[in-house]
């Protein structure tokens, strides 16, 4: 007898015209998970939600029979948590906050960040501290939402491409309740560990238990590399067609460490997504 499968797979959809369409979006797709903005990603302030599409949202997210632990918020691209300067760090706190209370306006459980950038004025270390400085303050405000860290690809000054960055970060969280991690297959890749063999993929995923842990894995972002192997550069491509290849993509939805968590596409060609959706389902052997 074959079991359920327990992978939920969807992409980063739209939510233009207000965060109420994004479940709708998910479900023409065939997504049975979902991330999206909760505002408009390359502004600093948004109006606040209002109650009637907070409602909306939540009755739509019944009609795609998505559960509120397959959603994966991302927070705006202007953030960061490791700002060196402290006016603009402020700015950045005040910002996410603003995102982690639309997020449990919504009756989600996550927000999804990346680290942040020292931006070449302080260490990789001094980062690091005011990043979970960042989290506790946010965590201290808000009543239940988990801090999902992504892990990034390392371009220019960003904090994240090692696993050791990711633990050191959750070394300072005070309630490691509410902090978890999400890998991004691509970054994983173009950071420097190898994904593309099953050896490589189980020993890059042995070293994450070593380092950061599977409890604290929330969901995992699925893309292909236009980007080569430590390139340290995010660029992301369609299922298959990159760096990486087919290969990974049937290791993780046949991974039980990858049950009942958002695993998200962002791959670059939206058109594509209830296709790569229904090849990921396809690639689950019973
Ligand atoms: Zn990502
Ligand atoms: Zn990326």
């Amino acid at each position: 007898m074959s079991k359920p499968c327990n992978k939920f797979i969807g992409a980063h959809v739209s939510a233009s015209g207000g965060v109420q369409n994004a479940p709708l979006n998910a479900k023409a797709i065939g997504a049975k998970a979902f991330a999206l903005f909760t505002k408009n990603q390359r502004q600093w302030v948004a109006k606040p939600l209002e109650q009637s599409s907070i409602d909306e949202f939540k009755e739509n997210l019944k009609k795609a029979d998505i559960l509120p632990k397959h959603v994966l918020p991302h927070d705006s691209y202007l953030i960061n948590l490791g700002h060196p300067e402290s006016e603009k760090l402020q700015k950045s706190r005040e910002a996410f906050l603003d995102e982690a209370k639309r997020c449990e306006q919504l009756g989600l459980n996550f927000l999804n960040f990346h680290p942040g950038s020292h931006l070449k004025k302080i260490d990789e270390d001094e980062c690091i501290k005011l990043i979970a400085e960042s989290i506790n303050l946010t965590i201290d405000a808000t009543k239940d939402l988990i801090m999902v860290i992504e892990n990034t690809a390392g371009q220019g000054s960003n904090i994240g491409y090692r696993f050791e960055h990711l633990a050191e970060i959750i070394e300072l969280v005070d309630n490691k309740e509410r902090v978890g991690v999400c890998l991004d297959t691509c970054h994983t890749f173009s950071s420097g560990y190898d994904l593309r063999t099953r050896d490589d993929y189980d020993k890059s995923m042995g070293e994450f238990e070593k380092i950061v842990g599977f409890k604290y894995l929330k969901g995992m972002h699925i893309n292909d590399s236009k980007a080569k192997f430590q390139s340290r550069v995010d660029r992301h491509h369609s299922i298959g067609k990159g760096e990486i290849g087919e290969n990974l993509f049937s290791f993780i939805v046949n991974d039980t460490r990858m049950d009942d968590m958002p695993l998200i596409l962002e791959t670059i060609d939206d058109s594509l997504w209830a296709k790569e959706i229904e090849l990921l389902y396809s690639l689950v052997k019973n």
